[in-house]
């Protein structure tokens, strides 16, 4: 009898620690990354332009899934992009996350200081070393922080159309993609169950409303957004990007119809909160409806993805840059691919610019109602078009002359198909 009760107890406790063990938890924490005093911003190639005053300011935002053995981390910086020469900086300083398991991607804001040692025509680069060191930091430490608060969350889905004046295609006003990503944590115990932990925004736009020549330092139209999203739901807001190269940008346009060059813009501090709290309100409708998803499981896979460096310029800045890239190979770079699942979600990540066309077609090769890419997340690139649209129409010379070459695309899509096949379906 006595026996019985014993082997009764084990089991009660070994159910239930693995029920515990196996209970979604989320975290989120933020790190302002603002430099101090300003520094001059880059919106790409070239000298990085003097500031005068900032609208907003920058973040590092990270957002930590927990399910049984797996945890997950999911970040954002607030920067035209983010190499894995930084990222892996803050990798190392991470603790209880393996680094395969990082997602870093870069907002594409164009009004932040240089992150890639942009050389000019002397090899001189005007990058802060010192303050993307301190960046470094901060993102490692809000990835800490985020895991030190993991709480049992339960999640929200969903995928629709996002309605209203936000982006279009500065090169065919219609061929961009209008769909918005979003995933809810909502805590489900403590103080603040019912209530959202974090809030992923997930969608395809160049936020360059104010650009870098205006003297401004900013988050552009994705700091409106966070503000948005917390001052309405509380918790977290993060944003990643998705698939916006050749050119899917912010609609600024003042004359509706006409062809973007040539067309008046409205490049404001007041349409960056306009577009922004727009794209916020839509996240939030879309997400309003979604169903509670009770303890969904996740899955994280990664692969190392090797790119021939073809352009000329490409090469140039990498090998110049001081941030002092690594090649395992002569002209070529290798990054980190990775898939996820969350729930019913999925998604892959794209190191770089990816065209529309491209976006589309990875999506619908997913087997899921809710396709998430993450662009420009681990690394950022360039641009990347398929090997049809290269050097075609004379609208994509700077985008193929910006890109790593003819097979970046190509090559992308078949590796990260391959890794959509040999992973299994999100549940
Ligand atoms: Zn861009």
């Amino acid at each position: 009898m006595k026996r019985k009760v014993v082997l009764l107890l084990t089991l009660l406790i070994s159910t239930l620690s693995i029920t515990y063990a196996q209970t979604l938890k989320v975290g989120a924490a933020i790190r302002v990354i603002t430099p101090n005093p300003l520094l001059p911003v880059s919106g790409g190639i070239g000298t990085p332009k003097a500031v005068q005053e900032k609208k907003g300011d920058l973040f590092a935002r990270a957002m930590v899934f927990e399910r049984g053995n797996t945890r997950i981390a999911i970040v954002n910086v607030d920067n035209l992009g983010w190499s894995s020469i930084l990222g892996n900086k803050s990798r190392a300083l991470i603790k209880g996350i393996p680094p395969e398991n990082i997602l870093i991607g870069a907002t594409h804001t164009h009004s932040a200081p240089d992150a890639y040692g942009f050389p000019d025509m002397s090899g001189k680069s005007f990058a802060d070393l010192n303050y993307l060191d301190w960046c470094v930091k901060q993102i490692a430490d809000a990835v800490n922080e985020a895991t030190s608060k993991l709480e049992p969350a339960s999640l929200k889905i969903a995928v629709d159309e996002a309605k209203g004046k936000i982006a279009y295609n500065y090169y065919a006003p219609q061929l961009y993609d209008p769909r918005c990503g979003v995933i809810q944590a909502v805590a489900t115990s403590g103080i603040n169950k019912g209530k959202p932990i974090a809030t992923l925004v997930n969608y395809a736009i160049h936020p360059e409303v104010l650009g870098s020549g205006r003297g401004i330092l900013s988050p552009d139209l994705i700091g409106p957004l966070y503000d948005r999203i917390e001052s309405k739901v509380g918790g977290i807001a993060l944003f990643m990007n998705g698939a916006q190269g050749g050119m899917v940008t912010a609609d600024t346009r003042l004359e509706l119809g006409k062809e973007g060059m040539g067309g008046k813009e409205d490049n404001t501090w007041n349409e960056c909160i306009r577009i922004g709290e727009l794209l916020a309100d839509e996240a939030l409708r879309i997400i309003e409806k979604a169903p509670i998803l009770e303890n969904p499981p996740i899955y994280c896979t990664s692969r190392n993805l090797e790119l021939p460096i073809d352009s000329e310029i490409m090469r140039y800045i990498l090998k110049k840059s001081p941030l002092k890239y690594e090649f395992k190979k002569e002209n070529y770079v290798t990054t980190q691919l990775n898939l996820l699942n969350i729930g019913p979600a999925q998604i892959l990540t794209i190191p770089g610019e990816a065209l529309p066309n491209i976006g589309f077609y990875v999506k619908r090769n997913m087997p899921t109602k809710f396709p998430f890419l993450f662009g420009l997340t681990n690394d950022a690139f360039g641009y990347m078009l398929t090997k049809v649209d290269f050097n075609s129409f004379k609208r994509y010379d700077y985008v193929s002359r910006t890109s790593l070459g003819e097979m970046t695309a190509e090559i992308y899509m078949e590796q990260a198909l391959k890794l959509v096949k040999e992973s299994p379906k999100p549940e």
